[in-house]
């Protein structure tokens, strides 16, 4: 059996890891990106606090001596399902079993200005292009004698109040904090706005209202300004608008307000459900297919009585599916009964600051926060990381940085020709 896996994400990988040794699949693992990351931590990469390598670890590496396994770097455009065919910028594969684990894009609903000039907060590169342009941007503001300018260059405007939105204000306040005023002397006392924006009426909707609470509160008290039920609707010439008709100038708007799956010619309209997600039964095979199937991010699945709405797009679900799936190939191989998916929700959580987190926890239903709670994400993050080259260069960078009170990766790099 050969089996297609499109996207080495936290379903993807999961499910291919779970394969390697089942010698009579064949696993094809094909990835736009020759890297698997992790995206919990990507704004601490665009915030200076960690290197791209720390949170990042190549496909080929990672199966090196899998014999079953080969991997393909290559971005799926289409299919083709009468000749179980996959269409990729630079060829074609056949399979036997696809598997769609291709994660989600950032969304911008339809706002062309938005999605031009606004910093997206979902890849690697998003993260590192964050990280120069902040830079450059404190750079010419030392530079600029033009006050309003200045500004400009200085505030930031997040938008979107879910984990990461609240976790980059969070870093960006330590940042503010403890960098700008020690190593910017030129920029004296100019106000350098920072401003959380979300469209609902609380930051991290999804968690319990105690977190909510102390989220709005612990940030508020590190100089964010937080305005909720205020959504962007345009963003031109270095101005922010909203739908009241207030306005904020800034040339740094970060866009965490939401993610939409990406389709794919070949799947019919009727297979996609909300969000675009690929809707599927309880086995994640896709409606209306014989041997596709979609796991993570990408899917939407209504079967699991106790997620009628379709599971939460978070990497638990995503790593789950992955492994249910991988099971469920060496049952078909077997011919032995397939195992409905279920999810186990672990909990949820989000780091505001230094010392300063909230946690949920589903059974028994509890929620903490603070110090102790800042230590669980810690752990949680770090024992998440693929590798434990990854999980020591990590803790490395946290232990230095918690100790010298300083993000140190503040170094604008990029391509000669992209020098302006
Ligand atoms: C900034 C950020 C912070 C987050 N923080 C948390 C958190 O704290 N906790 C949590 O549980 N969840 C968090 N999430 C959500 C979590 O990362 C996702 O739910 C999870 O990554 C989904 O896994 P996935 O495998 O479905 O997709 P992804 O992890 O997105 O992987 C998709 C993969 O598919 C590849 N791909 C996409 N399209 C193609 C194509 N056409 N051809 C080839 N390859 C393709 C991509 O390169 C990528 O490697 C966060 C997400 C973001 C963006």
């Amino acid at each position: 059996m050969h089996v297609v896996i499109v996207g080495g994400g936290f379903a993807g990988i999961n499910l291919a890891k779970e394969l390697t040794n089942e010698t009579n699949i064949q696993v094809t693992l094909i990835d736009k990106n020759n890297y698997n990351f992790f995206p919990p931590l990507i704004y601490q990469v665009a915030t200076a606090y960690l290197e791209p390598s720390s949170i990042s670890y190549p496909y080929r590496k990672f199966f090196a001596g899998k014999k079953n396994l080969t991997f393909r770097l290559g971005e799926v455009l289409s299919i083709d399902q009468s000749e179980n065919k996959v269409i990729l910028d630079n060829g074609t594969l056949n399979y036997d079993q696809l598997v769609f684990a291709s994660g989600a894009e950032t969304s911008f609903f339809g706002m062309e200005n938005v999605q031009k000039n606004a910093i997206p907060m979902k890849t690697l590169n998003d993260a590192i292009e964050m990280r120069n342009k902040l830079l450059q941007n404190m750079e010419k503001a030392v530079l600029t004698k033009d006050i309003r300018e200045r500004r400009k260059l200085l505030t930031v405007v997040v938008a979107g109040g879910g984990p990461t939105g609240v976790e980059v204000s969070g870093m960006l306040s330590e940042m503010r904090n403890g960098i700008l005023l020690k190593e910017y002397p030129e920029l004296g006392t100019t106000a350098s706005n920072l401003y959380l924006v979300d469209g609902g009426s609380s930051l991290l909707s999804p968690m319990s209202e105690a977190s909510q609470k102390d989220t709005l509160d612990a940030l508020t008290k590190m100089g964010v300004v937080v305005k909720l039920n205020t959504r962007v609707t345009d963003y031109v010439d270095d101005v922010v608008h909203f739908a009241s008709g207030e306005t904020i100038a800034t040339k740094n708007l970060i866009w965490a307000a939401g993610v939409s799956a990406k389709q794919f010619e070949g799947i019919a309209p009727e297979s996609y459900g909300r969000g675009r997600r690929m809707a599927t039964d309880a086995y994640n095979r896709v409606n209306n297919t014989t041997n596709i199937y979609a796991i993570g991010d990408t899917s939407i699945m209504t079967a699991d009585e106790n997620f009628p709405n379709g599971h939460p797009q978070v990497a638990q679900t995503a790593i789950q599916q992955g492994k249910n799936l991988a099971h469920n190939f060496v049952a078909l191989l077997k011919k032995q009964p397939l195992q409905a998916f279920k999810y186990n929700d672990k909990g949820s959580m989000a780091i505001i600051g230094k010392n300063k987190a909230v946690v949920d926890l589903p059974k028994p239903k509890w929620h903490f926060k603070g110090f102790f709670a800042w230590l669980v994400w810690l752990f949680i993050h770090l024992i998440s990381l693929i590798t434990y080259r990854n999980r020591l260069k990590t803790f490395y960078n946290w232990m230095v940085a918690y100790f010298a009170k300083d993000q140190s990766y503040r170094m604008i790099i990029r391509p000669e020709r992209d020098r302006k």
